[in-house]
């Protein structure tokens, strides 16, 4: 076949019941661009959606990013680039916002930790940056993390990754005996700052007396927006956030900020870099620009103006619900992590016949789906957040709540 003919070939073949763009089989230019088949995969695997109601859960999917966080990653794929430059220079611009010494987006905040514990335990040493997560002691590093014994809440896992040991106190005099030489650091967990018996200036306090770096897992813990520095403020050497949380970020990013000679070895043993505990931690260029992107929205929009917004929304579920026989509705914020309003619908077990878990099932398999905090807690109650719901998603879960409810009044 002639070279003219394969294209004709090629231009023939239907396509969703069109010719796809490009030239016509006369050889003449097509004046319409072909139109882009749509799909939604979504639907076509029929996968289940529904109304958030329970809050940023990782396996929910925890957040919906913004339509320009959504244009920065669509944009951004069309071109190339080094991945270490949109790492320096995205790293560059959040240092500046959270007030750290230098920053980078990395594949979560578990990442983040992992990274941060890396970038201590091994400095610029390259050798060691191979070495790593084995035999640490024997290659020169330090292998002891100190920890309260209230902040063990699994995430810890992420710094045992890299080969430490956690070591667990409780007081500031068992940090005292704990330290020797081969503690790396002291990790504090902020979401359970106030269980510990040693709050954040001390821990900083004992860490300086010993000449100890510090870290902090801050993961899902903005809102208040401005604990986005606050830490970098008080001193703490690395902190780790969740950036598919609140921030509304790309799921599978977060931000490790910190000491810059922390954040420097992080990268080292961080992707694209072979041999390092961090290749199988890649975060691709578009969602670095889109964590960048949702960052600075997230800073720049009016904190309280949205406060107000999950207030209403907390009211008018309320009021379609408390007036049922028995129900009682309250509401409480909790103060470190997912400081957001969180609602408790409680009733009489005698007087309206569900369970936590009956009833979460019944919104699940509804229409729409709705998903509240159907597990833990006590049985005659459900809890909910408003938080991550859409515009006007409240009006539908009220609704819903109060068919169920009164449904099942005996
Ligand atoms: C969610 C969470 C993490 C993990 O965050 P990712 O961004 O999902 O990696 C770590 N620590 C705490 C306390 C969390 O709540």
């Amino acid at each position: 076949m002639k070279r003219r003919e394969i294209i004709k070939g090629i231009t023939l073949i239907p396509f969703g019941g069109t010719i796809l763009g490009g030239m016509l089989p006369n050889g003449s230019v097509a004046a319409q661009p072909a139109p882009l088949v749509k799909r939604d995969l979504v639907k076509e695997l029929g996968i289940r959606t529904f109304i958030n109601a329970a809050g940023t859960y990782t396996a929910m999917t925890a957040s919906l990013m913004h339509e320009e966080v959504l244009e920065t990653i669509n944009n951004s794929s069309k071109v190339f680039c080094m991945l270490n430059e949109v790492h320096d220079k995205v790293g560059e611009k959040i240092a500046k916002i959270v007030h750290s010494e230098a920053a980078m987006v990395t594949a979560g905040a578990f990442s983040a930790l992992t990274l941060g514990m890396a970038g201590i335990l091994t400095g610029t040493d390259q050798k060691k940056i191979t070495q790593l997560p084995t035999r640490l002691e024997e290659n020169g590093m330090k292998s002891e993390v100190i920890i309260q014994k209230s902040h063990f809440d699994g995430y810890e896992k992420a710094l045992l990754n890299t080969g430490v040991t956690m070591v667990p106190v409780e007081t500031a005099e068992d940090v005292d005996r704990a330290v020797n030489a081969k503690t790396a650091s002291m990790h504090f967990l902020n979401c359970n700052a106030l269980e510990g018996k040693i709050m954040h200036e001390e821990w900083l306090q004992l860490a300086k007396k010993h000449n100890l770096p510090t870290s902090i897992d801050i993961a899902a813990d903005v809102p208040p927006v401005e604990n986005l520095w606050r830490f970098n403020d008080m001193g703490f050497s690395f902190v780790a956030l969740s950036g598919g949380k609140a921030v509304r970020g790309p799921q599978s990013a977060g931000i490790l900020m910190g000491k810059a000679d922390i954040i420097a070895a992080a990268r080292l043993n961080d992707s694209p870099n072979g041999r390092t505990i961090g290749r199988g931690m890649k975060v691709n260029k578009e969602e670095i620009l889109g964590m960048y992107a949702a960052l600075e929205m997230y800073v720049n929009q009016d904190h309280e103006k949205e406060w107000k917004m999950w207030e209403d929304r907390v009211s008018l579920i309320t009021n379609a619900v408390n007036k049922i026989d028995s129900v009682t509705v309250t509401v409480s914020v909790p103060p470190i992590a997912n400081h957001s309003p969180k609602m408790k619908i409680a009733w009489d077990k005698n007087k309206i016949k569900l369970t936590r878990t009956s009833l979460g099932e019944k919104l699940r398999t509804g229409e729409p789906s709705i998903e509240m905090i159907s597990w833990g807690g006590d049985e005659n109650s459900i809890e909910l957040t408003v938080f991550m719901l859409s515009k006007g998603e409240e009006k539908i879960v009220a609704k819903r709540l109060k068919e169920e409810l009164t449904q099942a009044l005996a």
